[in-house]
């Protein structure tokens, strides 16, 4: 229980630090964006730039991160069809996957239930859910998301044959800021649990070192009680 304690305030305490930096951050940035594209156009060296626009990326990736933890308006849950949000995410994510060189492949079964949710923050769950698969795998590696109705919840499972997370980190995932990646902000998966427990679903997460994880994320089912 002690440890639950902890791990409310850190999240609280990391919500209030958000709210103020990640607003204040953006505007500048955006300034930084525009001129740098501008200057790079007439300049000899692109390698320096290339650097700067990554690193700006990342400031970027890691404000916008904090900014939905932070987002203090709860989530506007509508009736959504749950395949043509996946495929409008798989849309999303297609630039970035041909960078990686991945592939991304969607299953679903015929008629499947529509959710209650807020297309753009579950989208942004599923990024990043997609994303963390990529970065666990080598090139040329596969995506496979499966999407089907269990006891009427709706399951979206993501399926990599990556590198895998060992039994003594998967309790560490969704903790503020832990990262076993050089360039990883360790806030996505914070984000995620929290989009999806305010949608009144669950995040489940099996993996074996080298072999690969799962993510299975449950939706309850849309129901016309729900409108009420
Ligand atoms: P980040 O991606 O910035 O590191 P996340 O919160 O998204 O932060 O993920 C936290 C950590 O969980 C990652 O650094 C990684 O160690 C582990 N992880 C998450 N998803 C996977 C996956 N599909 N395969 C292997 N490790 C994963
Ligand atoms: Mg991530």
């Amino acid at each position: 229980l002690n440890e639950l304690w902890r791990r409310a305030d850190k999240l609280k305490t990391v919500g209030q630090l958000a709210a103020g930096v990640a607003h204040e951050i953006r505007n500048p940035l955006t300034t930084l964006k525009g001129f740098l594209q501008i200057l790079s156009k007439d300049s000899d060296n692109q390698d320096y730039f290339n650097i700067m626009k990554e690193e700006l990326l990342r400031i970027e990736s890691i404000t916008s991160e904090f900014l939905v933890l932070s987002q203090p308006q709860a989530v506007q849950l509508e009736k959504k069809a749950v395949v043509p949000l996946l495929l409008r995410m798989k849309k999303l994510l297609k630039y970035e996957a041909r960078l990686m060189e991945m592939s991304i492949e969607l299953h679903f079964e015929e008629h499947m239930p529509s959710i209650y949710c807020d297309e753009q923050r579950l989208t942004q769950v599923f990024i990043n859910v997609v994303k963390n698969a990529m970065e666990a795998m080598q090139k040329r590696g596969i995506v496979s998301i499966q999407c089907k109705t269990v006891d009427h919840k709706v399951l979206i499972r993501f399926i990599d044959h990556g590198c895998g997370i060992a039994a003594d980190r998967l309790k560490h995932l969704g903790e503020p800021f832990y990262s076993t990646k050089e360039k990883g902000t360790g806030l996505g998966l914070m984000m995620s649990y929290k989009i999806v427990q305010e949608h009144n679903g669950e995040i489940l997460i099996h993996s074996e070192v080298d072999n690969g994880t799962t993510v299975d994320i449950y939706l309850p089912a849309y129901s016309p009680v729900m409108d009420a």
